[in-house]
């Protein structure tokens, strides 16, 4: 096509998520991507420590999952999910149920994980209005929560500048403060006096880790004892495992790590299908469900969407987890786990760190914006763009740069994720800069 470049002719038609249009650097031209490595036009191997946005978790181009969607293809690509099932779909619901942490009924199939947890304050507001408990009206959220971009799901998140233009019609959610050392015992009263009011329907949370905030981290015993209190109340507790499903956190699911209670929903999408398809899942238990069962066809759950349950799609995710749970995966997670947390103590002691955080598989490491003499308009950019010549996908939130690889990643792909890390934390992006420490790309 002409002699324009792929990313001339992307600026042509093309608009890109969460991408400021008229200031970021043009998109890289990525030809192909294998393992961990993601391979552009000019044949730079960039290794990618984010999973492609917290998705791939078996590595990209893998075989096994390449002949499992040409199997599916061949034999049933889609089916509309109304009046109809098939066999990925059933088997995906039958493997998951007895790996969930507490006791679950129905699955509920969208594509992204957005739509996950959107259809599950839609379940929980129907599940009252169905039996007929018309005060409970208010959804309670964590500060800095990010539950997806949809209107329900902006709804639920924390208000920030993103969100600004929206916010006018957006529903009211009541934030509880992030829970800390410090603030816990006024994070549990404030918890408590809102669910004592029995107006409340739903607590939404990402159990453990915040994503989007920042790979912020909590304590389960925490969300326990909310979780409990939101519960005997009435209140339905949703678990927003969208990004901390499937091992993030050392465990299936974040909500394994609990000991007492268990949530009523759990969304999770992003890792289900090993990032190869769009595909999430809303699970509810049987006291949810029961509420829809009723002759009286208005209490009905009117929802879905074109390609709920796709077949590829969830025999993708029946095949991940048969590879998830294998012993070749569970032995490269403990590894990831082992290695992180030595340099977790290693980068630790660098001059720019402000502090390090792990759960798991996610490590992240906070840059010490005070000890940084030079004014940067983004810190975050500036930390992308330096790991980025040196072939590393890492894409800071904040000043915070957190790793969350595929399981598959060598060993030696992570010394080259650490080695950078640690260069940038011990001698600072001014000097890094201008000692053009930056190889080239
Ligand atoms: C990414 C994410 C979502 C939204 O998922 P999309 O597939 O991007 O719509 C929701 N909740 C959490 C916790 C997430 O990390």
């Amino acid at each position: 096509m002409n002699n324009l470049t792929l990313a001339e002719r992307d600026k042509q038609y093309i608009w890109h998520p969460f991408t400021p249009q008229t200031l970021a650097p043009p998109p890289l031209p990525v030809k192909s991507a294998k393992g961990s490595k993601i391979i552009l036009e000019d044949g730079t191997e960039i290794i990618d420590a984010i999973s492609s946005w917290w998705v791939n978790i078996h590595g990209h181009g893998n075989e096994e999952l390449a002949e499992t969607i040409k199997q599916q293809v061949l034999n049933l690509d889609h089916i509309i999910f109304a009046g109809f099932t098939h066999e990925p779909a059933v088997q995906l619901a039958e493997k998951l149920m007895p790996l969930l942490p507490g006791e679950f009924s129905k699955v509920f199939f969208s594509d992204n994980g957005s739509t996950s947890t959107e259809i599950a304050i839609k379940m929980v507001i129907q599940y009252f209005y169905n039996i007929g408990e018309t005060k409970r009206k208010k959804v309670i959220a964590i500060k800095g929560s990010y539950h997806g971009d949809t209107f329900g799901a902006l709804s639920m998140a924390d208000r920030n500048p993103f969100s600004a233009p929206f916010d006018d019609y957006l529903f009211d959610v009541d934030f509880i403060p992030f829970p800390t050392e410090e603030n816990w015992e006024e994070v549990k009263t404030q918890m408590q006096s809102l669910c004592e009011t029995e107006e409340v329907c739903g607590f939404i949370f990402e159990p453990l880790v915040q994503g989007a905030s920042g790979m912020r981290m909590y304590k389960s015993e925490w969300l326990d004892d909310l979780i409990g209190i939101a519960q005997k109340y009435g209140t339905l507790c949703i678990a927003d495992e969208v990004m901390t499903g499937f091992y993030r956190t050392g465990k299936l699911f974040a909500t394994n790590h609990l000991t007492k209670n268990s949530p009523d929903i759990i969304c999770m999408s992003k890792a289900l299908t090993a990032g190869l398809m769009p595909l999430s899942l809303t699970i509810c238990t049987e006291k949810i469900y029961s509420a829809y069962l009723d002759d009286d066809r208005l209490k009905t759950f009117f929802h879905g969407h074109s390609f709920t349950g796709n077949p590829i799609a969830c025999a993708l995710a029946v095949k991940s987890l048969e590879m998830l749970l294998s012993n070749e995966r569970q032995g490269q997670i403990t590894n990831i786990i082992n290695r992180h947390t030595e340099f977790g103590e290693k980068v630790k002691k660098t001059k720019f760190c402000k502090s390090v955080r792990q759960q798991g598989t996610i490590l992240a490491i906070e840059y010490d914006t005070e000890k940084e003499t030079s004014y940067f308009n983004s810190i975050r950019d500036e930390l992308y763009d330096i790991f980025l010549k040196r072939n590393l996908l890492l894409r800071p939130l904040g000043n915070t740069v957190y790793i969350n690889t595929t399981y598959v990643i060598s060993n030696s792909e992570l010394d080259e994720i650490y080695d950078g890390l640690f260069d940038v934390f011990e001698i600072g992006i001014v000097t890094y800069k201008t000692n053009n420490l930056v190889s080239t790309i």
